[in-house]
């Protein structure tokens, strides 16, 4: 058996599903899944609060996204919002938002009543459990990441899941007319990555220029026609390195869970009406650790405390705006979304989170909630 048949089968084993292929990276994934089901031109719904790579992965498959509002709690669509948009809808896109296992028995029943095909987005919960089964289980197919930040990280690959022989052939035949991957596409990928992040971090407080809504239009242009460089086939030399690495998820996974609460018992005593913490739901895969900052209508706070992290060299991000704040032009109406994404603060759970990097995390976020008494 090659590298890719074993490695395609070491990951059917650890989500009990039928088929496993092996993809360039999550989005092509994604939109290779989308394209397999028929959603050309067609509706498809996902929470408006995601990382770009999600609406990126739906323009490449030619689908029109249709969003929807998010639960607070765990941050991904909330089913029964979302019940009204499914009839109609080529698919919906359940994302297991910063890895917090999402409701995806509510998901699956608005899905089978509205005759709607749910795709499971897994990429930053690989390795949790949802409800009664893992993570990658779920839907008629599942997506998987092995990027940067990701649960399991090679920096590159992906994979789809599922249990439909017909849609696995289909998904094979549609990645086998993919180029090759290169050196120049994994560039191009990267570099709207730090672009965005810089673009976001120059003016998410609107301190280093327009405010960012006045970069949507350029951003969004520039995203997707680099996106077409996800485009590509799994690169076989990181088979080995797949199958090898898959044994270590559990650790790494365990790893993260301990980390979020050595950084939780830390924060505690400084938790209060302006500075809450987002417990992730149970079975979830920490992606980062969440803080909602400030009341929801004045983000001069949060913005405060971002700059003062940056400030004294430690990671911290705002991770997501709602899709209406950055990449779309759809009216905001989804008020959750909304306040998440004004309120959210992200901090490092993956090996920066060393014990220096926390210690300096808490001495920033005492100084500011001082500042602030
Ligand atoms: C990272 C990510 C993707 C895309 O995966 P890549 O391998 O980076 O293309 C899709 N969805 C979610 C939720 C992700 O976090």
């Amino acid at each position: 058996m090659s590298p890719i048949a074993q490695a395609e089968k070491a990951l059917c084993a650890a989500t009990g599903r039928r088929f496993a292929v092996l993809t360039g990276n999550g989005t092509a994934g994604l939109a290779l899944a989308l394209r397999a089901l028929g959603t050309a031109s067609w509706p498809v719904v996902l929470p408006d609060a995601v990382c770009i790579n999600v609406p990126l992965a739906l323009h490449l498959a030619g689908a029109v996204p249709r969003w929807g509002e998010i639960d607070a709690r765990h941050l991904g669509l909330d089913a029964d919002a979302a019940g009204p948009l499914l009839p109609g809808a080529g698919a919906v896109v359940a994302v297991h938002g910063h890895g917090n296992t999402t409701d995806l028995s509510g998901l699956q029943r608005q899905a089978d009543a509205a005759g709607c095909a749910l795709v499971e987005d897994a990429c930053l919960a690989f390795g949790g459990q949802a409800g009664d089964r893992p993570v990658g289980a779920w839907g008629v197919v599942s997506v998987l990441s092995f990027g940067a930040g990701k649960p399991l990280s090679l920096d590159h690959g992906g994979a789809l899941l599922t249990d439909d022989a017909t849609l696995a052939r289909d998904i094979r035949a549609l990645d086998a007319a993919l180029p090759a991957c290169t050196a120049a596409a994994q560039q191009r990928i990267d570099a709207l990555g730090r672009h965005h992040t810089r673009l976001y971090n120059a003016h998410f407080d609107g301190q280093g220029g327009p405010a960012l809504a006045a970069q949507v239009p350029a951003f969004r242009a520039l995203a997707q026609a680099e996106a077409t460089a996800c485009l590509h086939r799994f690169d076989p030399a990181q088979a080995p390195g797949l199958l090898a690495a898959l044994p270590t998820l559990p650790a790494q996974v365990a790893a993260r869970r301990d980390r979020l609460a050595t950084l939780h018992t830390l924060l505690q005593p400084l938790l209060g009406d302006g500075l809450q913490w987002l417990a992730p739901t149970p079975g979830s895969v920490p992606w980062r650790a969440n803080l909602l900052v400030g009341p929801a209508d004045d983000q001069a706070d949060r913005h405060a405390l971002m700059r003062a992290l940056h400030a004294a060299g430690l990671h911290a991000s705002s991770w997501h705006p709602a899709a209406s704040d950055f990449l779309a032009d759809v009216p905001a109406g989804h008020p959750v979304a909304r306040r998440i994404g004004r309120q959210i603060l992200n901090l490092w759970v993956d090996a920066d989170c060393t014990p220096a990097y926390r210690a300096a995390v808490q001495r920033t976020v005492a100084d500011h909630r001082h500042a602030l008494a």
